[in-house]
């Protein structure tokens, strides 16, 4: 059923087994990446095939982590829509803008892609403890999937996270401990805890699967181009893990010999000027993120002060061609307002900062009228609305 073999350290190349945990490199401090025997599966494999299967994520189970159907855990995750914007498009003179439309995912954002994939090898490999540092909506995520999945689930948050993401990780039955602290602090923690009692850290990217759910959203958007990809993807980027999955994503689909032409798309990270390590190492040509002081933005998603994946979303967007992006909370405000007026999508702010680029990218000449460009709204308005 999947077609994957091994794990392989991102920066050494060294190979680690499948059939146990892992978590990441301890000799490079790297990610591990999942590969598949993509030489088998192109054989066997028809792309045109998968359209047929019943909707969501787990269509793509050859190129997904687990082996036996019964330990997917899963909600209804992934197949979104990919939603035209005429009349936005229209005002920025583009003929063909698109927003994938991820909040219609359980629990409102795309971060149970990631969830689904790496709880369900976790149980698949036995572990029934499971702990994760979060911005807010890997939280969500994990503790709906952990329940679903009978696993017990330990979240570590930012005490400023919104309101939404204590409560609905909470009645899930998940632990909370709200942290004095960005994502980095409850990093810290959640790492200090999981050593002491054995709980498996599902950290993003010192974890190998969330990354393998992720990445679907690039076959998804495969299938929806006719295996033509589109011509920009812009996306608001925290951890990378979206950004780097479907990079991967493009990556395999090429070996597997599905896609109609060698083109890929421009990638664009999008962050907040509050917290753009980013954006920062991209304008000065460095190949790793500096820890970015003070975070601070109202796009929870987007305060990552530095990736554990840093250099691996930098090489992703170099090899692209593409561009790093800073924009202001107000902008992102604005933004909001305008998907919401314009086109009837209330998106989160993370979502909202991907159009707040595209004006820049616009003025800039960075892209073309007659381009496909594809923005990302990650997770729905409804989970930062302030409550008193
Ligand atoms: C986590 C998150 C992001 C950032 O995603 P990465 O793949 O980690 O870069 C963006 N938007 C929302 C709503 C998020 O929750
Ligand atoms: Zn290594």
């Amino acid at each position: 059923m999947s077609y994957l073999v091994n794990l392989q350290c991102h920066d050494c190349g060294s190979s680690y087994a499948i059939d146990k945990v892992q978590t990441f490199c301890p000799d490079c401090q790297a990610p591990l990446l999942a590969r598949y025997d993509l030489e088998t599966a192109r054989k066997r494999l028809d792309r045109d095939e998968f359209r047929s299967r019943p909707e969501g994520m787990w269509r793509w189970r050859e190129v997904l982590p687990v082996h036996k159907s019964e330990n997917m855990i899963s909600l209804g995750e992934g197949d979104t829509p990919l939603l035209p914007l005429p009349n936005l498009g229209a005002d920025l003179g583009l003929s063909r803008l698109y927003v994938k439309d991820e909040s219609l995912n359980p629990t409102g954002t795309f971060k149970v892609r990631g969830l689904s994939a790496a709880l369900s090898k976790a149980r698949e490999l036995g572990v029934t403890k499971v702990i994760i540092p979060t911005a807010g909506n890997a939280g969500g995520a994990m503790a709906a999937y952990a329940a679903r999945g009978s696993m017990k689930a330990h979240i570590f948050m930012p005490k400023g996270t919104p309101r939404a993401n204590i409560e609905e990780s909470r009645i899930a039955g998940a632990t909370v401990v709200l942290v004095d602290g960005l994502i980095n602090e409850a990093a810290r923690m959640a790492g200090e805890r999981a050593q002491a009692e054995g709980w498996f850290d599902v950290s993003t990217f010192k974890e190998p699967y969330r990354a393998e759910g992720k990445k679907i959203m690039g076959y998804e958007l495969a299938e929806e181009f006719g295996w033509n990809l589109p011509d920009v993807i812009v996306y608001p980027t925290g951890g990378g893990t979206g950004l780097v999955g479907m990079w991967k994503a493009f990556e395999e689909m090429e070996a597997l010999g599905w896609l109609e032409s060698s083109s890929r798309p421009r990638m664009v990270a999008v962050q907040s000027d509050g917290c753009a390590p980013v954006v920062k190492a991209f304008q000065e040509s460095l190949t790793r993120c500096d820890f970015w002081t003070d975070a601070q933005t109202l796009a929870s998603g987007l305060c990552v002060p530095k990736s554990f994946a840093d250099q691996i979303i930098l090489e992703d967007l170099r090899a692209s061609n593409g561009h790093a992006v800073a924009v202001s909370d107000s902008a992102i405000l604005e933004a909001q307002k305008r998907l919401a007026q314009k086109e009837g999508v209330f998106a989160a702010p993370e979502g909202a900062a991907t159009l707040a680029a595209l004006e820049q990218l616009v003025e800039q000449n960075w892209v073309d009228p007659d381009e496909r460009i594809v923005l990302f709204n990650t997770g729905t308005g409804l989970k930062y609305i302030p409550v008193s």
